[in-house]
């Protein structure tokens, strides 16, 4: 029985989310664990994908998957997996949240999505899945042969584990697709992913306008953190609706969150409150983000933030 990670790469280097895929695959200790690798660069991601547990590495280094197409993608991964391939795991990246139902379906699997945990238990793949904005946490199980699973990125840390590399280099037949990419247009400035931080600096409607994002960009600089926002902030048009954290923006999960100027709405919290410390910077003693925090500072995020980066200056320095 052999479990398959589909790991996105991108000129020969693999997203974090899905080498935490290939550590959640081994830690299940179900059968052997492989990867799925497209696109040019394919080869050598897969030496880190064996570095992380995934030895045997199905490859398709063709062009036509430089760019990421959902259609192309899941024909590709349908195509290449193996019969005995009883579980397919994602990251829960926005191309795992496009891909896993369209391979649920290609291959007559049950899908199951953002999961947090996932465990192998009497011959079932089990998981656990935040539900109602992340008020309950569901314990579900795959009743099909073969299972689908995407995995919230930042729920199990990537752990190195070598195995010996065997690269299968496998070929994809040419398909007709009802959609093309014909452009991508990288934005600038956004270094470290939103949804793969570590660290997370996120600013509400209490940064005032866009132009005081500045001090959180400063502090996110020396913390190698990403930007995210609420969407009040989003709204206002201070920020991208891809920095949006929350029920309609992006779900998070990273080591540290920290909270400026954020109220700590429910549609907030079911963003980021699976983040595993959750700092709040808000002047108002009884804002609602003061109960999910683990550590709170009452008191104006304009001198707080910037007391805050000239601190963590010394000590990076
Ligand atoms: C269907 C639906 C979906 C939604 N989806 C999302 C979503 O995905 N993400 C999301 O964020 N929201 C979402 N919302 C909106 C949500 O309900 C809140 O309106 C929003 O989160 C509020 O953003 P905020 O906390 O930045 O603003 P506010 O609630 O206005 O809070 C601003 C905070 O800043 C503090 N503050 C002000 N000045 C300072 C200062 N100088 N120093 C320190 N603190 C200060 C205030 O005390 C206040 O607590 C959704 C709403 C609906 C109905």
């Amino acid at each position: 029985m052999s479990i398959y990670v589909f790991v996105e790469q991108a000129g020969g280097k693999c997203r974090k989310a899905s080498l935490e895929a290939v550590t959640a695959a081994k830690k299940l200790g179900a059968g052997e664990v492989c990867a799925i690798l497209l696109g040019t660069g394919a080869q050598k991601a897969a030496q880190t994908a064996a570095a992380y547990g995934a030895g045997n590495c199905v490859t398709a280094e063709d062009t036509v998957f430089d760019s990421f197409m959902a259609e192309s993608y899941a024909h590709a991964i349908a195509h290449l997996l193996p019969e005995d391939a009883v579980c397919v795991l994602l990251g829960n990246t926005a191309a795992g949240q496009e891909l896993a139902p369209r391979l649920a379906e290609a291959l007559g699997a049950g899908a199951l999505i953002d999961c947090t945990a996932i465990d192998f238990v009497d011959g079932k793949f089990t998981v656990t899945r935040p539900l109602y904005a992340g008020k309950v946490f569901a314990r579900e199980a795959v009743i099909a042969p073969k299972a689908v699973i995407t995995l919230r990125p930042n729920s199990v840390a990537a752990e190195e584990a070598p195995a010996e590399l065997a690269v299968t280099a496998g070929s994809v037949p040419a398909m007709d697709f009802h959609t093309i990419v014909r452009d991508i247009v990288q934005k600038a400035g956004t270094a470290v992913p939103l949804t793969e931080a570590d660290i997370i600096v996120s600013g509400g409607r209490g940064m005032k306008n866009a132009a005081n994002f500045k001090i959180l960009e400063e502090l996110a600089d020396v913390l190698h953190a990403a930007v995210g926002a609420s969407r009040a902030a989003v709204d206002a048009g201070w920020r991208d609706h891809g920095d949006q954290v929350g029920q309609t923006g992006k779900v998070v999960s990273p080591t540290v969150y920290i909270a400026c100027g954020i109220s700590g709405a429910i549609q907030h919290l079911a963003g980021m409150g699976s983040s595993k410390f959750i700092v709040a910077i808000n002047n108002d003693p009884e804002a609602n983000i003061f109960k999910v925090a683990d550590y709170g500072i009452v008191g104006d995020l304009f001198e707080v933030v910037p007391a805050l980066t000239e601190e963590m200056k010394k000590l990076a320095g």
